[in-house]
């Protein structure tokens, strides 16, 4: 039986991560799931949030948004619409946007599209929090 698991984090543009971990929590669209070496086969769709792994007594933190994950044999691909390891985060970006939405929430009440903002309200908290959890985990 193997003790990790392959864990490949791609998106459209870029292949971000093809690492052998010993954990992967991920924001599943229905909530958080956790895959462990040897995990059954499993297919999930992605929502916005941090994804995380262990290596070596240590957790690496992921920004993932939409897109896929799958599992079999042994593997866990990460099929993310937009994903950046936590030290590629830029937190003044992510402050600038949610300043906007913010703003776009205070200002256009009326015309606001209400999901698409808080879609982005939520990439950006979810970046700050990703890069502010890999830097307390000295992996950042
Ligand atoms: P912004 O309004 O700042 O563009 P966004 O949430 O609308 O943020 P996305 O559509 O999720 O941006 O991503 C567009 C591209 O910009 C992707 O390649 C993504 O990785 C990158 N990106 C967005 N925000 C950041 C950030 N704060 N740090 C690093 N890369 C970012």
């Amino acid at each position: 039986m193997a003790n990790t698991v392959k864990l490949e984090i791609v998106t459209p543009d870029r292949k971000v991560l093809s690492e052998d971990v010993e954990y992967v929590g991920a924001p599943g669209a229905l909530g958080e799931f956790g895959i462990l070496p040897n995990h059954v086969p499993f297919l999930s769709a992605l929502g916005i949030g941090n994804l995380y792994y262990k290596l070596g007594g240590k957790t690496y933190y992921v920004f993932v948004a939409g897109g896929f994950a799958e599992v079999s044999n042994n593997k866990c691909t990460i099929l993310a619409e937009v994903a950046e390891m936590a030290h590629e985060i830029d937190v003044d970006r992510a402050k600038k946007a949610v300043d906007r939405a913010e703003e776009r929430a205070r200002q256009t009440k009326e015309k606001l599209d209400f999901a698409r903002n808080q879609a982005a309200l939520r990439r950006a908290m979810s970046r700050m929090s990703c890069q502010r959890s890999g830097k307390d985990a000295g992996t950042c």
